[in-house]
């Protein structure tokens, strides 16, 4: 199999989540690991950029919601086989929930510099 390795990588201008522009917020986050890959290469938090629909949704906590809207904004860029949808839908619902699980509340994030 040949996996997707779907590490969100933060370039600055689209959505870690589903790749859309702009960016309308930002969520601190603490390091993880994703298919033995550190999210975040350069230290032990970083911040996830979201756009104003995936912000909302990630507010709202609607994670189901989340990732479908992922994958079907991943579908639009990609051609891939019925197979492999199952498989990057899981795949996405696991980022998803580490996101959940490592993101820094805001409240705590306020002393946090952004090391870019
Ligand atoms: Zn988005």
């Amino acid at each position: 199999m040949q996996g997707f390795h779907q590490v969100p990588r933060s370039d600055g201008g689209s959505c870690d989540f589903c790749t859309a522009q702009p960016i309308r917020k930002f969520y601190s986050c603490r390091n993880f690991k994703w298919h033995a890959q550190n999210v975040f290469p350069g230290g032990s938090a970083g911040a996830w950029a979201a756009c104003a629909e995936c912000a909302e949704l990630v507010d709202a906590e609607r994670w189901a919601v989340l990732t479908e809207r992922s994958l079907r904004e991943f579908l639009i860029n990609h051609s891939i086989t019925q197979g492999d949808v199952t498989r990057l839908r899981e795949q996405f619902r696991q980022i998803h929930e580490l996101f959940r699980q490592y993101r820094i509340p805001e409240t705590q994030a306020c002393g946090l510099s952004q090391t870019d």
